[in-house]
């Protein structure tokens, strides 16, 4: 059968989306609405009113749990409902978190912070949610890597760890899991003007260094990461598998 335009449509879809209060994980999850998925936001402060507006305004469909993803031995009694209420196609691991300090002084309690909320709760889920779907016939698995899944950056050695963690994990949950219909893919944004970066955009001189290295000459919004997000969310990628798609400005290419 020839490609057809609805190959891109979630319609009768059910996505999780994690961190979906803010920024880049806000955007998908409308972003996902938009395109006719029934989208399931994870929250971490009570307070995920404008995600909700937003999906309401596309006439959209969502439930709203919250749960503090740094606890991750409570990940598994507190998704395991929400998996046996919905069938999940759709998994978009997308909370993380970013601690500033240099490697000599990194506080071992944000570096496992850190590792907990971006690396350790971002298998757990997978886990579980890849559990149901092979159960089911199939699904997508979306991970929300970073230029530094490649790069070292500077000052932020658990961030960087986390992040290359993220794009292994991509691969090797990839490998195990492609014959049983689960794409499991990530994207890597690149400078996305979001609470994430706001320390860096505050810093003139480095805002400056990072912008006149963009060849797109901007910062990205969480919005430029919604047509990355649905086309792994959808049968348009149904054969790709294992792949960390960047979405930069073209920074990488630099
Ligand atoms: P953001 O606005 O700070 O979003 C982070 C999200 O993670 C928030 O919605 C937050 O939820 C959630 N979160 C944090 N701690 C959590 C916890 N313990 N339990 C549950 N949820 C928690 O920043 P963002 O830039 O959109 O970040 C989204 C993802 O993109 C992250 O994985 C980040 O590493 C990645 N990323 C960002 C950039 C960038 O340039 N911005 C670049 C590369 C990768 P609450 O708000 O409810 O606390």
């Amino acid at each position: 059968m020839s490609f057809q335009l609805d190959y891109f449509s979630l319609k009768g879809k059910n996505a999780i989306v994690t961190g979906a209060r803010t920024g880049i994980g806000q955007a998908i999850a409308v972003g996902l609405a938009a395109v006719g998925a029934h989208v399931i936001l994870i929250g971490h402060q009570d307070n995920m009113q404008d995600t909700q507006q937003q999906i309401e305004k596309l006439k959209g469909t969502y439930d709203t749990f919250f749960i503090d993803l740094s606890d991750v031995s409570s990940i598994r009694s507190k998704i395991s409902p929400i998996i046996e209420k919905y069938q999940v196609d759709i998994l978009v691991n997308n909370a993380g978190v970013i601690h500033r300090q240099p490697a000599a002084e990194h506080e071992f309690d944000q570096w496992q912070r850190v590792m907990d909320v971006n690396i350790n709760a971002v298998f757990a889920l997978s886990q579980l949610c890849g559990k149901s779907m092979i159960d089911n016939g199939g699904g997508k698995i979306i991970n929300i890597a970073s230029l530094l899944s490649f790069q070292g950056g500077i000052n932020v050695p658990s961030y960087t760890a986390s992040k290359h963690a993220v794009a292994g994990l991509t691969k090797a949950l990839a490998n195990e899991w492609a014959s049983k219909n689960i794409q499991v893919n990530a994207i890597a944004p690149g400078y996305i003007s979001t609470n994430n970066t706001e320390a860096l955009r505050n810093d003139e001189q480095r805002s400056q260094s990072i912008i006149e290295r963009i060849p797109a000459g901007r910062w990205g919004q969480g919005d430029d990461l919604v047509g990355a997000a649905v086309f792994l969310a959808s049968k348009a990628s149904d054969y790709v598998s294992g792949h960390t798609l960047v979405v930069d400005g073209g920074w990488m290419g630099r």
